[in-house]
C-alpha cells in the first residue's frame, strides 16, 4: 500500500487533502501537530511521502522536516507553504524538503506531485550497468543509490542522488536549468526552475570541499549547471 503522511493543523484544509489522496489510490495518515507527525512516522515506517504544512501549534513544519531528514533521507518531503511566503519554499527546500505546493493547490496538482515523489522513493530496484559511477573522489553506487566521498559516506535525498547521478552521467556537459528539471523531476513536472537552484544549493553543501567556491557542481551562468570546471 503506498502511504502518505498528511501534517495540517487546520482541519478543513487537511480533509480536502485527505479525501482527495484516498481518491487517487493512497492510504493516509493524519497528524494535527509536528509531534504528531513525529509520532506516527514512527509508528508508520511505511509511510513513503509526507505532506508538512508550516504554520503550526507547537514546533514547525521545517522543524519537523529537519528531524525526518535526521533519521530519513528516503521518505519525500512535500512542504505545503502559503502564497505570500516565497522564503518558505527556500527556507523548506534548504532544510531538507524535496518539493513545495502553494495553497491554494488544486487535487490534480497536489496529487501530480505525491504521485512524482512517490514514484522516485520507490524506484529503488537495481538499475543496469555494473552499478557503480565513479569521478574521483565521488563514487556512486546505482545499486544501493549510495554515494562515497574519498571513502566516505555521504547522505543523499532522494532527489538529491538523482542530481547527483545526473551530472556523473554527464561530466563536463553544460546542462541548462530546465533540462534538470526535465531529467530529475520529469517531463510531466510542473514546479518551477528555483527548486533546481535550490536542490543543487542544498548539494553542494554536502559534497563540496568550499560551497562557497563550488568547483564539482560549477555554475554556467545565465544558462544552468555543469560537472566540473
Ligand atoms: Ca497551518
Amino acid at each position: 500500500m503506498k502511504k502518505v503522511l498528511v501534517l495540517e493543523d487546520e482541519a478543513n484544509i487537511r480533509s480536502f487533502i485527505v479525501i482527495n489522496l484516498i481518491r487517487a489510490g493512497y492510504e493516509v495518515v493524519e497528524a494535527e501537530t509536528g509531534e504528531e507527525a513525529l509520532e506516527k512516522l514512527r509508528l508508520h515506517r511505511d509511510v513513503r511521502v509526507a505532506l508538512l504544512d508550516i504554520m503550526l501549534p507547537g514546533i514547525d513544519g521545517f522543524e519537523v522536516c529537519r528531524r525526518i531528514r535526521a533519521g530519513n533521507p528516503q521518505i519525500g518531503i512535500i512542504m505545503l507553504t502559503a502564497r505570500s511566503q516565497e522564503m518558505d519554499k527556500v527556507t523548506g527546500l534548504m532544510t531538507g524538503a524535496d518539493d513545495y505546493v502553494t495553497k491554494p493547490f488544486s487535487p490534480a496538482e497536489l496529487t501530480a506531485r505525491v504521485d512524482a515523489l512517490m514514484r522516485r522513493s520507490g524506484g529503488v530496484a537495481p538499475e543496469a550497468g555494473d552499478g557503480e559511477l565513479r569521478q574521483p573522489p565521488f563514487l556512486l553506487n546505482t545499486r544501493n543509490r549510495t554515494l562515497e566521498k574519498n571513502g566516505q559516506r555521504i547522505k543523499l535525498t532522494q532527489v538529491e542522488y538523482a542530481i547527483m547521478k545526473m551530472f556523473m552521467e554527464n561530466p563536463g556537459k553544460a546542462l541548462s536549468r530546465e533540462e534538470v528539471l526535465d531529467l530529475v523531476w520529469g517531463r510531466d513536472y510542473f514546479g518551477e526552475l528555483k527548486i533546481v537552484d535550490v536542490n543543487v544549493r542544498r548539494l553542494r553543501l554536502k559534497i563540496e570541499d568550499n560551497p562557497t567556491n563550488p568547483t564539482y557542481i560549477t555554475t554556467v551562468w545565465g544558462y544552468g549547471y555543469k560537472w566540473g570546471i
